[in-house]
């Protein structure tokens, strides 16, 4: 079965394609082809690389005017060019889409249908970025590809059933009646991790209780138990919690009052303030990306408090984790940072010290992918676990279109 998965973010968006059989493989294989267009520089001056499973790359400037067109210059290379993964547009069996807010009603991943779409749109008004750049996906690929099956992999998902004292915000009682209380963001990401975790140590997921850092240029951490999310720092939205590339995480709601009573913000610049000018780029004035915080802290005291900020916020969120799990197995790490970066990595641990958690030094220095860093003595493991959310999707989308094959064979 070939599954192509689609995950647009605000100003980019990544596509793979995987061809399944007829069961699983253990370890998570590698797509076919997998295309990345980035607009964050401006629409004027688009990115796209290509690259297919027999080694040819296309690397290209492009003018993107709309999210379908992108979707469009993509699949072009699937199906034509050097770098093809597949010899007609009909050789897509489903197509999968990552989508941010599911709301609290959607647990699992949904078949696209006429109603998931419109309440996917009904919760737009939560995410209004991504939900929408997620409908004008499958649209594209209503116009691209016809009547082929569409499936909806909900970030939100995995969070749904965090129990009520970790889900509610500690205001006003209706709140939760009107849709305000923690989601939770990157569910795709923690599952998979958890999962993964389980198969590295060779326990049974249910039996663990786990710490998941995702750290990318967003960040989250989930607490996970018996493989269920219990508590996450990501809340309403995926503005709560930790330090990010431009995002604040948690601030004092006092200083919003402030902004916007004594310094007169509007909305939109509160909005923009908080996820475009904060976080790593905000306190360092260099950047958002970490492999430029790194060297730049050697000399520069900003970019070095801006280190700190984030390993310091990193440190309390996870004491904060392991307190609601009431112990720790494995603490993983994951996304852009966590698996590339043995600084932060390092920071995060040293504090739980005194618990006895303890890293090898040489295996946390060696880019360890899908490994165990622990120092044999540890009181708990630490591992460092490959980001593969659109291998997560894909299997998401198997799952459910064999199901839906079966029914249909079954049926009289
Ligand atoms: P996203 O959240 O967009 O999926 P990623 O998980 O790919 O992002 O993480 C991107 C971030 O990872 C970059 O902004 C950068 O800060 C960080 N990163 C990537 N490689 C390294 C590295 N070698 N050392 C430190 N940080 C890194």
């Amino acid at each position: 079965m070939k599954v192509f998965v689609l995950n647009a973010g605000s100003s980019s968006q990544k596509s793979c394609l995987y061809d399944i059989g007829d069961s699983l493989p253990k370890s998570p294989p590698e797509p076919l082809w997998k295309a990345h267009i980035d607009w964050s520089g401006g629409s004027e001056n688009a990115e796209m690389t290509v690259k297919n499973s027999a080694g040819p790359t296309l690397d290209e400037k492009l003018k993107v005017d709309a999210r379908g067109e992108a979707i469009k210059t993509m699949l072009d290379t699937l199906w034509s060019g050097p770098t093809r993964g597949i010899g007609q547009r009909s050789g897509i069996d489903v197509v999968g889409h990552r989508v941010v807010h599911g709301g609290h009603n959607y647990q699992q991943a949904m078949m696209v249908t006429p109603e998931v779409r419109a309440e996917i749109a009904a919760l737009a008004v939560f995410a209004p970025l991504h939900n929408r750049a997620d409908l004008d996906g499958m649209e594209a690929i209503d116009r691209i590809l016809g009547t082929i099956p569409q499936v909806a992999v909900f970030d939100t998902a995995f969070h749904s059933q965090m129990p009520l004292p970790a889900a509610a915000y500690p205001g006003p009682y209706e709140w939760l009646a009107r849709g305000i209380r923690r989601y939770g963001f990157h569910g795709i990401s923690h599952q998979y991790c958890a999962q993964r975790s389980a198969e590295i140590l060779g326990r049974d997921l249910a039996q663990l209780k786990l710490v998941t850092c995702h750290l990318g240029n967003g960040c989250s951490l989930a607490a996970i138990r018996d493989g269920r999310s219990v508590d996450t720092t990501m809340g309403f939205t995926p503005l709560d919690g930790l330090m990010m590339g431009t995002r604040s995480g948690s601030v004092d709601p006092g200083i919003l009052i402030h902004l916007l009573r004594e310094e007169k913000y509007s909305a939109e610049e509160l909005e923009q303030v908080l996820n475009q000018k904060s976080g790593l780029l905000g306190i360092s004035g260099i950047s958002n990306d970490m492999r430029q915080i790194l060297p730049a802290m050697k000399t520069n005291a900003r970019a070095r408090l801006a280190f700190d900020i984030f390993t310091h916020r990193l440190r309390s969120c996870i004491g904060t984790m392991v307190a609601s799990l009431g112990g720790l197995d494995a603490l993983v790490f994951t996304g852009g940072i966590g698996e590339n970066s043995p600084e932060v990595r390092a920071a995060a641990c040293d504090a739980f010290e005194f618990l006895s958690l303890k890293i090898d030094a040489e295996k946390n220095a060696a880019s360890p992918v899908d490994q165990d860093i622990a120092a044999a003595d540890s009181s708990a493991r630490v591992l460092v676990v490959q980001a593969r959310e659109d291998w997560a999707i894909a299997r998401e989308c198997w799952k459910l279109a064999r199901n839906k094959r079966a029914y249909v064979e079954d049926s009289p």
